[in-house]
């Protein structure tokens, strides 16, 4: 049986490592707060019997071997880095999720063919190097020697870090983990969106993980008196942007419910009250689960751009900063999870992540299957982050079975 009393300890347990107390969390990648942490949850895996390991790239696992030698081991975890001032589910949800599954599993004396693994990713949140899904990367694709040479705020790379760590960078790449030896890997997360609160299910199923979009666009016209050059010798960069901010809006409200659109940062030169603005720096950040959709909403932005710069004289320059694509959950592990919904007779949604997650780099490695547990008000990255221990019992359950059929359990 899954324990309510067990995940609202382990949560309280992990909320007491934080850098800002009252404040939110706040435990960064190889932080102290951090540290303690790991040392919980190393304790906590031993006490359950699994053989704990720290890897090439710092992440924590425990593994349960199952009755096959050499059979693929089911992976499931989440991470516990946060960014600053976050809240306490954001990762932890998934990582108390996991700990109780095995704690389940051991107290029943159930037994697989799978061996089971609990993996507690590392530097996901990117809080403290900027590039995030560290731990992930490492197991599926490896690190870069550039990435091992970012330095954090107080200057330290990476490598120097891991260094402090124990951790030898020259041997990161044992953190590799070798195609076929794991079998599926599954997350559970808080949704960090308002979706599941709204429908009143504590239960969603993740079919996919969105692509992102990220592009910077430069609308330049011409600086000029406010109060002495007349409206139509101008050229307005700051109309055009305004036209943009729309059109942006539109070109994803067109392309079907799940297409979203944003932008999230106008600079205006030279930003004066009585000058017209000669130049306007905007980004546009697009999401969706569909490829297709992704690359409709970006050409019709480039349609509006072209238009706009038409219209009122404007010229424009389009730059790309990132392009991820969308990642669908596999097909048996979304039916395991299903499945183990139907068994417990709990009602699910199923929903894609408008947010990425480690599980989306684990796909490269393995079929991966993702749950999600509703967030209060749809509030995450915030104090206020807040998952009812109710809901998050519902959603360990799910996930607990769902672990199970996908391990083969033994009679
Ligand atoms: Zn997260």
């Amino acid at each position: 049986m899954i324990d309510r009393s067990r995940i609202e300890r382990d949560i309280r347990t992990l909320t007491q490592w934080t850098a800002t107390p009252g404040e939110g969390t706040t435990r960064l990648a190889f932080s102290a707060e951090e540290k303690g942490a790991r040392a919980y949850l190393a304790a906590e895996m031993e006490a359950l019997g699994l053989v704990v390991a720290t890897d090439g790239a710092g992440n924590l696992s425990g593994r349960l071997e199952g009755t096959e030698r050499g059979a693929p081991a089911v992976l499931f975890g989440s991470h516990i880095d946060s960014v600053r001032n976050g809240g306490d589910y954001d990762g932890p949800a998934g990582i108390v999720a996991a700990l109780e599954t095995v704690r389940s599993f051991v107290e029943e004396g159930r037994r697989f063919r799978h061996p089971l693994e609990i993996v507690v990713l590392t530097e996901e949140e990117g809080g403290r190097w900027g590039a995030g899904l560290q731990g992930s990367r490492a197991m599926v694709r490896g690190l870069s020697d550039e990435e091992l040479a970012l330095v954090d705020g107080e200057g330290l790379s990476k490598a120097e870090v891991f260094r402090s760590f124990g951790l030898d960078p020259a041997r990161i790449g044992e953190a590799l983990r070798k195609p076929g030896t794991v079998r599926a890997f599954l997350e559970l997360h808080i949704e960090q969106g308002p979706l599941l609160e709204a429908e009143g299910v504590a239960v969603g199923l993740v079919t996919a993980i969105v692509g992102i979009r990220e592009f910077v666009v430069t609308l330049r016209g011409r600086a000029d008196h406010a109060g002495t050059t007349p409206l139509a010798l101008r050229q307005d960069a700051l109309r055009g942007a305004a036209r943009m901010v729309e059109a942006v809006h539109d070109a994803a409200c067109s392309r079907g419910e799940t297409a979203v659109a944003t932008v999230g940062s106008l600079t205006v030169r030279p930003g004066a009250y009585n000058v017209v603005p000669a130049e306007v720096t905007f980004t546009v950040d697009m999401r969706d689960a569909s490829t297709a959709v992704l690359d409709e909403v970006e050409a019709a932005v480039r349609a509006s751009l072209a238009r706009v710069c038409d219209d009122l004289s404007l010229q424009g320059e389009w730059k790309e900063l990132m392009r991820v694509a969308p990642v669908a959950a596999d097909e048996t592990v979304v039916g395991a999870l299903r499945e183990a919904a139907g068994k417990l007779g709990l009602p699910t949604l199923s929903m894609t992540s408008g947010a990425g997650h480690d599980a989306m780099i684990m796909a490269g490695l393995a079929p991966m299957g993702m749950v999600f547990a509703p967030s209060r008000g749809g509030k995450s990255h915030s104090p206020e982050e807040f998952t009812a221990v109710d809901d998050l019992v519902s959603a360990v359950a799910v996930y607990a079975e769902a672990v199970a059929l996908l391990a083969q359990e033994v009679s």
